[in-house]
């Protein structure tokens, strides 16, 4: 079928080159590009003689436009999936708008010195999208991606409105580590230590960090503490979905990883402003980050599941409904297939069926989409097929 270019070269694009090289009659051709290129070469070398997809690399600076032109004009690729990081986004959708290159990635655009992640930064790319006849997908991960395609499943069969959503994302994995996150480090601390926020009534409302906290029982991992987070799935989903009065995103975390983040943070570690040490301008969280294990590394050491989904409360025809929708996710089992843990293979399945649904055409669209924007069926069978099956209950416990 034809060529995908997959930028960065760590944990989740370790799971898209895995189930790209799996998918080969989709992906015929990969190139795997980031900055160290060694890390492109370790792959290649480890899916050699394991699958029919044909895979070159390259070293790339995703930072700069020119690189990147002079890659994509190289290689040629029907599609970039970006795996690198948020503040690369825009640099890459820019050299995907001038060789007319469909777009996906994972996270929103961050600025690097600004820990606000939102959507208007790649919202603005539209009409430039539009024009140029090429399709930029946003957030196809787990949360944001599968959990926006979870509620606009949710809306297409089970309701004619939704009022309120419950996004819950529990990680219960053990790595063993007294404090590792898993995935980048400086971009899950940049997440977790920002301001709480959710959408009521169509206003935001913010919260200190960690303020509002809930117990639930996950099915596969057992009772855990959730907390408010702001994510980047509720501005999309406010949006794009009818009827919402109310929209939350809750995440698990242990006791012991808050103690360790607030000591962090306490001292200085976790902040984002550059200080001077030793003659040289360093950045703490970036530093911390050199510390802490490379989320690659945890695959073999992290034993436990994950479960994350929506709940939707709303309506069809005149009746009120509940509906949660689900996967669970064994760290192990993810391990023994593609050598990653369940954080990054969540995050890598969806990003390869996104890029296959631009590909065959089932989502390919001129401009700039949320992943709620397309039909999602196609995107829900192949999470089943793909190594992402779902649970629905619709009798769930509620969040208060
Ligand atoms: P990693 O830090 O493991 O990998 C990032 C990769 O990007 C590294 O290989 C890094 O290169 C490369 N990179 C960084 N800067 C550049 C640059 N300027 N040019 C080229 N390559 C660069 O991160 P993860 O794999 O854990 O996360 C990848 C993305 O997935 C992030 O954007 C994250 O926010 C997102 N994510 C989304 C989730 C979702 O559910 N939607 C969940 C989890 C993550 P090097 O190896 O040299 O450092």
């Amino acid at each position: 079928m034809g060529k995908a270019l997959i930028i960065g070269a760590g944990g989740v694009a370790g799971v898209v080159i895995h189930k790209c090289c799996q998918n080969s009659e989709i992906f015929t051709e990969i190139c795997i590009a980031s900055r160290t290129k060694s890390k492109c070469d370790k792959f290649q070398a480890e899916l050699a003689g394991k699958t029919a997809t044909q895979i070159t690399t390259a070293q790339v600076d995703a930072n700069d436009v020119k690189q990147l032109i002079a890659l994509i004009e190289q290689e040629k690729p029907d599609i970039v999936i970006n795996v690198a990081l948020p503040y690369q986004d825009l640099t890459i959708m820019d050299a995907c708008l001038a060789t007319k290159t469909d777009y996906v990635d994972t996270a929103n655009y961050e600025p690097e010195d600004t820990a606000k992640f939102e959507y208007k930064w790649q919202w603005a790319y539209r009409e430039r999208f539009e024009k140029a006849g090429i399709t930029a997908l946003l957030g196809s991960g787990f949360d944001p991606g599968v959990t926006g395609v979870f509620c606009a499943y949710a809306m297409k069969h089970y309701f004619d409105e939704i009022h309120d959503i419950d996004i819950l994302d529990c990680n219960g994995g053990n790595n063993g580590h007294p404090f590792a996150t898993n995935f980048n480090p400086e971009i899950n601390i940049r997440e977790v230590s920002a301001k709480g926020s959710y959408i009521e009534n169509g206003q935001w409302v913010e919260t200190e960090p960690m303020e509002i906290k809930r117990v639930y029982d996950f099915e596969g991992v057992g009772e855990k503490d959730m907390y408010l987070l702001h994510h980047e799935e509720l501005e999309s989903l406010a949006l794009n979905i009818k009827g919402i009065k109310r929209i939350r995103f809750f995440m698990t975390f242990g006791q012991s990883y808050l103690t360790h983040l607030k000591c962090l943070e306490n001292v200085g570690m976790t902040s984002i402003k550059p200080i001077l040490y030793e003659g040289k301008e360093i950045v703490p969280l970036q530093f911390l980050k050199a510390v802490l294990p490379d989320p690659a590394s945890l695959g073999s050491c992290t034993v436990g599941k994950t479960n994350i989904g929506c709940i939707c409360q709303g309506v069809k025809d005149g009746k009120p409904v509940n509906y949660y929708i689900y996967n669970i996710c064994d760290h192990q089992k993810c391990y023994k297939e593609v050598g990653s843990q369940a954080v990054s293979y969540t995050t890598g399945v969806p990003a390869m069926i996104g890029a296959m649904m631009v590909m065959t055409g089932k989502w390919k669209k001129p401009g700039v989409y949320n992943v709620e924007e397309f039909d999602p069926d196609p995107f829900m069978e192949a999470l089943n097929k793909w190594g992402l099956p779902w649970k629905e209950n619709f009798d769930p416990v509620l969040v208060d």
